[in-house]
């Protein structure tokens, strides 16, 4: 099963306590997943997910007559054809607990977000643009800086979020809780794995550095031992080139360390520096 699938399997056991509530969840799913025909209103065939809360909201405390009303309260979303021209009641969302049941129903009808830890993607998808800037203008009533965008793509207008902290969000503001914490443990995990990642970089281009210092300071000690012997270096210089020689892993503190008078780095860096300066006269 898919991630949009557990999702969608979650959202559909969400039961909004309040009946207004419910109401709006109802006119999303009737807006984003049925039409009309002949008088009667049905859900298309792709959307039995949708038809499936619908049922599970009207077996909680609805019948028919209550039905009729919903239906009757959403028909000026649907064209003469019977199609939805998706435009959503406004009277019916008035509270943000409405919007957040509304936005619930519609991501049941057409929403998807990508697999935990595959990049971060939420949508909903709509064919009306008008339909589309209007989700997203609930997405930002709700006040929780929720920063939807919207694109075109093929004959749909999407309404989407692609930073993991607002896929998160939003999956919280759907009431999708199971979703959003196994969403927040993999960006977790992932955010700590990039971070492992970053401290290895650094500590291999440190390393590196280390390596080609150590290989120039062995190149202009042996040139001096090749041309005079490290004999005629001062007894302080003579005794860290000898150790840099024995030791070319050692960094300068270790070098420091195993000095017979232990010396900071600076100072080991400043006596390298000199039997560097030798050299150059060789
Ligand atoms: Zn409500």
């Amino acid at each position: 099963m898919s991630f949009s699938e557990k999702v969608k399997r979650e959202l559909i056991s969400v039961l909004p306590p309040a009946r207004h509530c419910r109401i709006a969840e109802m006119a999303a799913l009737i807006c984003g997943g049925g039409f009309f025909k002949d008088n009667n209103f049905t859900f298309r065939n792709d959307k039995t997910i949708a038809k499936e809360k619908f049922t599970a909201i009207l077996q909680k405390d609805f019948d028919d007559e209550f039905n009729e009303k919903v239906i009757k309260a959403t028909k000026s979303s649907f064209a003469d054809d019977g199609l939805p021209i998706c435009c959503i009641p406004k009277i019916l969302i008035t509270s943000s607990c409405c919007k957040r049941a509304f936005l619930r129903g519609a991501f049941l009808c057409a929403g998807s977000v990508n697999e935990p830890g595959c990049g971060n993607h939420l949508e909903i998808y709509s064919r009306s643009e008008s339909y589309a800037e209007e989700i997203k203008s609930l997405f930002i009533d709700l006040e929780l800086d929720l920063y939807p965008k919207t694109m075109q793509r093929k004959n749909r207008i999407v309404v989407y979020f692609k930073d993991g902290e607002q896929v998160s969000a939003v999956l919280g503001a759907l009431s999708a809780f199971g979703a959003m914490l196994c969403f927040e443990s993999k960006r977790v995990e992932s955010n700590v794995n990039n971070q492992i990642n970053r401290k290895v970089n650094f500590q291999n281009a440190n390393m590196e550095k280390t390596i080609n210092a150590a290989m120039e300071q062995t190149h202009y000690i042996l040139k001096i031992e090749r041309a005079v012997g490290l004999e005629v270096l001062p007894k302080h210089l003579e005794e860290t080139a000898r150790l840099r020689l024995a030791h070319p892993e050692y960094s300068l503190q270790e070098i420091g360390r195993a000095l017979e008078v232990p010396a900071g780095k600076s100072s080991v860096n400043h006596r390298l520096k000199q039997i560097k300066a030798i050299s150059e006269k060789y």
